[in-house]
């Protein structure tokens, strides 16, 4: 895909959206020890046929099999969590050596990442983000931005993208319109893996287009606001931070890297993820005492703060679709303004949870947040039955969702991984306001200036993804026998 740029955003002055560095508190240095293959040991040949191994004679050497994050089946047993060191382009040392390689460095954080270090450090999320700005401006990062924010487009899409599905699967009666719903969320790319490597053809249908809050900051960013801060695409390194391995495999696939003209440079919209317990390991590794930090005003271009400085967004610490697109379609749909925390009903467990919308004492919407393997699998099987009841599933891999992510801070000695999420979720909307997000100001001026409006032809071909069944090998079914 490649695409022109020429368009620029006019929210106002950018001194406004871009805050100043406060000053150098830290200096930080990629480490020059790469821990890259440190923990895979090395034999020679007399080694490997004490062991066992079978050793080709140097004529008969075969290419060496490469592992690389698109192989990951996201089971969480290697390259996911153990094996990440050998994920060069997505590690710390990678961040840190490119911090001085002439790129502009752009992170953007997610709120998950902001309650996991607000409850280890005792801080509000709002503190903890004012301190991460100041952390990275003294690295020399060039602005910090919010992964709420993008979220806010995704949630828009996805409203968008249910009605029109809702309305498809109503209004024709053939079997491809049966295939409109359950419209399914694909903001978590542990569920994404497993759907196209393990289920295949007939669940991708259902799968919602609209791509994740962390690519989707990664298409404004590279396609667009670069402009706005005098660079091309290809001389930023946008990293995230997000609460779990597995979005590095998201970054990592094929459908989020694009060209541009006429140089046809390949851009990656996310170059670098980092979880936050890496960033806890590099605040410890450097000795950072991180509560004494001064707090940095942040950087409003992508970021959800009011004139008041208060951050804002929606409930929900994995997203809040489903309750975003049950509110929206009541109104939409139905004629129906739900005001307030909607209501839902625990089903099995606290992971499977469903909303209900009654008209006239009939069921005209019902949706669910399945969270967790062992629901998500249940919920599946019924889809493939004919018989699922729900016309929208907020799906995350991760029992209690994303703020109970692999890759969040764990917990201290002596507390429960339950008092944990307790705590995590209580902290997740500390001081933060509930906020529509159709009501965002910056996501407005993104339509109004940009993509037109939600399900434009723009916003499909640059904020719309799509899924790929995996095709097994012979070998690996051979493997798996
Ligand atoms: S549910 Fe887990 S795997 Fe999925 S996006 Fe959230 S943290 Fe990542």
């Amino acid at each position: 895909m490649s695409e022109k740029f020429s368009a620029t955003l006019r929210i106002g002055d950018l001194n406004d959206y871009i805050a100043p560095s406060q000053g150098c508190v830290v200096s930080l240095k990629a480490n020059s020890k790469s821990t890259s293959s440190s923990r895979i040991p090395k034999f020679n040949s007399e080694e490997l046929e004490k062991f066992g191994g079978a050793v080709k004679k140097p004529a008969e050497a075969v290419e060496p099999v490469k592992i690389s994050l698109k192989d990951c089946l996201a089971c969480s047993g290697c390259i996911t969590s153990a094996e990440t060191v050998m994920l060069e382009k997505q590690s710390l040392d990678e961040f840190l050596s490119n911090l001085d390689k002439g790129k502009a460095v752009i992170v953007s954080v997610s709120p998950q990442c902001r309650a996991s270090l607000a409850v280890h450090f005792g801080l509000s999320p709002l503190q903890v983000f004012k301190k991460l700005t100041t952390l990275f401006k003294s690295m020399g990062v060039k602005a910090i931005f919010d992964t709420s924010c993008s979220r806010d487009l995704t949630l828009i899409e996805s409203c968008n993208e249910f009605i029109t599905r809702y309305r498809h699967c109503h209004s024709t009666s053939n079997e491809k319109s049966k295939l409109s719903l359950p419209m399914i969320s694909s903001a978590c790319p542990g569920w994404i893996c497993y759907a196209e490597k393990s289920l295949g053809s007939y669940i991708l249908p259902y799968i919602s287009s609209v791509k994740s809050p962390q690519q989707i900051i990664g298409s404004v960013i590279k396609r667009h606001i670069c402009h706005s801060l005098y660079l091309r695409p290809e001389d930023i390194y946008h990293v995230t931070v997000m609460p779990c391995y597995d979005k590095k495999l998201e970054a990592v696939r094929d459908d989020f890297v694009f060209e541009v003209e006429p140089q046809g440079h390949k851009i990656t919209e996310v170059d670098s993820v980092l979880t936050t317990g890496e960033l806890l390991d590099l605040i410890q590794s450097k000795s950072i005492d991180f509560k004494s930090l001064d707090e940095s005003p942040l950087d409003k271009l992508l970021t959800n703060i009011d004139e008041g400085g208060q951050l804002y967004g929606v409930t929900g610490s994995s997203g809040g679709y489903a309750e975003t697109i049950f509110c929206y379609a009541a109104k939409v749909l139905f004629g129906k303004e739900i005001t307030g925390p909607v209501e839902f009903k625990t089903i099995r467990n606290s992971d499977f949870k469903e909303l209900t919308l009654e008209v006239e004492g009939k069921p005209v919407l019902k949706f669910a947040l399945c969270y967790g393997f062992r629901n998500l699998q249940n919920v599946v099987r019924k889809i493939k039955a004919g018989k699922c009841e729900y016309q929208f599933l907020e799906i995350m891999a991760c029992p209690s969702g994303c703020l109970n992510g692999g890759g969040q801070i764990k917990a201290k000695r002596g507390e429960s991984a339950k008092d944990l999420i307790q705590s995590l979720e209580s902290k997740y909307m500390e001081n933060v306001l509930v906020a529509n997000p159709f009501e965002n100001p910056i996501i407005k001026a993104l339509y109004a200036e940009w993509l037109d409006q939600p399900g434009s032809e723009k916003s499909k071909r640059l904020m719309h993804t799509e899924y790929h069944p995996v095709v097994k090998s012979m070998t690996s079914e051979l493997q798996n026998w």
